[in-house]
Order: C-alpha cells, then sequence, then structure tokens
C-alpha cells in the first residue's frame, strides 16, 4: 500500500470535540441546549441502530436528543402531524427523518414538510436549492463530511478534475455541487455512464457512491489521485456464517495506485453523525439569532 490512509474516525472525534465546545457555548448563551429530533417509523435494524448512535452521539457532544419512535404501520396524517409540531417546538433546533420510510409512506411529502430552518439533513429542495446556487442553507451530512475529509488533505481544490460516482439525492448530487463551488472541474457518473474506468482515471478526486461492493479498481485510479469511499455494502467473511464492510472501492488495489484514501469503515461513515452535530448546532444559532463564526466548527 502507498497511498495516505484518510483517517476518518479521528477527523470525526475531533470535529465532535468542537461542537462540544461550541455547545456548551450556546447552552450559556441560549439558556438552552441545542436540540436534535430524530423520527424513526418501523422497526428496520439498521435503522434503528443509527438512530441510537445519533443520540448518544448528540448527548455526549451536550445537546439534547428527543427520539421519536412510531410503529411501522405510522398513518401519514400522523407522521406529518409529528413532524409539524416538532417544527413549532422551540427546543428542537434540527430534525431527522431516518429513511427509508415504510413503502406506504411518501418520503418526498414528508421531507417536504419538514421546515427548511430544522432541516439539519439538508434534504428539503430549498436546501438542495440554496446549495445550487450558493446560497447559505443546510448540506446533506455525508457529502459535506467527504468535503472536508478533502479540504484537510488538499487545501485548495480550484482546478482539480473530480469524478462522483453516483447521483443520488443524498451523496452523489450534492456531492457534486459542493465540489462545483470549490471550483472543481466535475464529472457524475452513473449507471449509464460508458467507459467507467477512463472516465475515472481522468480523476484527481475521486467519490464513490454506488453500492456496489469494490467495484472500483485500483487500475482505474490516476496515481496519486485521491480517493472518497462512501460506500459501505455487507459481504460474506473468511468465517462461514460471518459477515464483513467492504466499500464501493477495491481497497487492496486502489490504495497501492491512490495517493490517499479512506478506508471502510473507518473512512466517511463516521462523519456523518459528526456533521449532523454540526449542522445541528449551526441550526440552534441561527434558530436563536446568536453568531457562530463560519470556521468556528
Ligand atoms: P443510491 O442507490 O441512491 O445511488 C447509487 C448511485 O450509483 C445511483 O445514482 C446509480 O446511478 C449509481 N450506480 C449504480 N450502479 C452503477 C454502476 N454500475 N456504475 C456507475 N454508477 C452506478 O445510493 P446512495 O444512497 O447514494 O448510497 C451509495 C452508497 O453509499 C451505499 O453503499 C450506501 O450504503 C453508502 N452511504 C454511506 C453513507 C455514510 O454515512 N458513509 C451515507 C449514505 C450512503
Amino acid at each position: 500500500m502507498s497511498a495516505a490512509l484518510i483517517d476518518g474516525k479521528a477527523f470525526a472525534e475531533g470535529l465532535r470535540a468542537k461542537v462540544g465546545v461550541r455547545a456548551a457555548a450556546f447552552e450559556a448563551q441560549a439558556g438552552r441546549k441545542a436540540g436534535l429530533a430524530v423520527v424513526l417509523v418501523g422497526e428496520d435494524p439498521a435503522s434503528e441502530v443509527y438512530v441510537r448512535n445519533k443520540g448518544k452521539q448528540t448527548v455526549a457532544a451536550g445537546m439534547e436528543s428527543f427520539e421519536h419512535k412510531l410503529p411501522a404501520d405510522t398513518g401519514e396524517a400522523e407522521l406529518l402531524a409529528l413532524v409539524e409540531r416538532l417544527n413549532a417546538d422551540r427546543s428542537v433546533d434540527g430534525i431527522l427523518v431516518q429513511l427509508p420510510l415504510p413503502a406506504h409512506l411518501d418520503e418526498q411529502k414528508v421531507i417536504a414538510t419538514i421546515s427548511p430552518d430544522k432541516d439539519v439533513d439538508g434534504f428539503h429542495v430549498i436546501n438542495a436549492g440554496r446549495l445550487a446556487v450558493g446560497l447559505p442553507g443546510f448540506v446533506p451530512c455525508t457529502p459535506l463530511g467527504c468535503l472536508m475529509l478533502l479540504k484537510d488533505r488538499l487545501g485548495d481544490l480550484s482546478g482539480k478534475n473530480a469524478v462522483v460516482i453516483g447521483r443520488s439525492n443524498i451523496v452523489g448530487k450534492p456531492m457534486a455541487q459542493l465540489l462545483l463551488a470549490e471550483s472543481c472541474t466535475v464529472t457524475i457518473a452513473h449507471s449509464r455512464t460508458r467507459d467507467l474506468p477512463e472516465v475515472v482515471r481522468r480523476a484527481d478526486i475521486v467519490v464513490a457512491a454506488v453500492g456496489r461492493p469494490e467495484m472500483v479498481k485500483g487500475d482505474w485510479i490516476k496515481p496519486g489521485a485521491v480517493v472518497i469511499d462512501v460506500g459501505i455494502n455487507r459481504v460474506p467473511g473468511a468465517e462461514e456464517g460471518k459477515t464483513r464492510l467492504v466499500g464501493d472501492v477495491d481497497f487492496a488495489s486502489a490504495s497501492a495506485v491512490a495517493g490517499a484514501i479512506t478506508p471502510v469503515p473507518g473512512g466517511v461513515g463516521p462523519m456523518t453523525i459528526a456533521v449532523l452535530l454540526r449542522n445541528t448546532l449551526v441550526a440552534a444559532h441561527r434558530n436563536e439569532g446568536l453568531e457562530l463564526p463560519a470556521d468556528a466548527i
């Protein structure tokens, strides 16, 4: 392996510590803690783990966590009424509805009901629009975390060729917008892209957000490129009945060529919740009309 390892776990710990310091200062100024409400509908085991971790880390950062667990057969009207109540609740600065929702619920309708000022996931069309036109708003946590890792590694990204593989609203599209705002030359590749290896070979920065285990091979990577692997895929492990996590990048071959690379686990994954806490603190300051210096967190 010649690539430097990008330690997202350590970076996320540092970010959470900074959020903690600022959260204490916020509490002293506002006379209350910043608050994050998380809504979980149904009993998806992976979602339950995420929600539990979010709750724990919110409290550890000195913020209030409000968890709302609803049964899988919750009706749309009931869910929307809860979101409206959270919109009106002054102790709640950020609202996150854990996705995916059960099939009978319309995700876009639920997201559209969240106040854009409390949309700390950055999924509301108003926040997607703000990102597209360069206005301040909330940016989805995972791509913002990827950008933080890239800037930490590379400094100025201006003029770099960036290839984002994947065009989801949650990762690929906002990632491309963020890189464009940093003056990268951005290519968005997706399932219909022709000759993906050749497209990726032009990239100084590769962000893989596909959901296909170890798809991106070392011989697709330009020597010295920085590779950010967003993928989280569970595959059969070496031992019978055990599984292990791998990314969308074939780490063994890519790390022999890349200049720097995120591991899976321990790369992008830990950044998502840390950025969620950061976004919640930003929301709290805005909701109280308090200043938070742009470079504070
Ligand atoms: P998605 O399924 O919504 O989107 C996948 C994208 O990949 C699509 O736009 C599709 O066009 C593209 N794609 C599919 N097959 C392709 C192919 N053969 N070649 C090129 N492009 C192809 O997924 P998502 O929500 O964007 O998530 C992507 C991955 O990132 C998943 O593994 C997911 O688990 C992971 N993820 C991780 C975090 C985190 O916190 N680290 C957060 C969100 C998602």
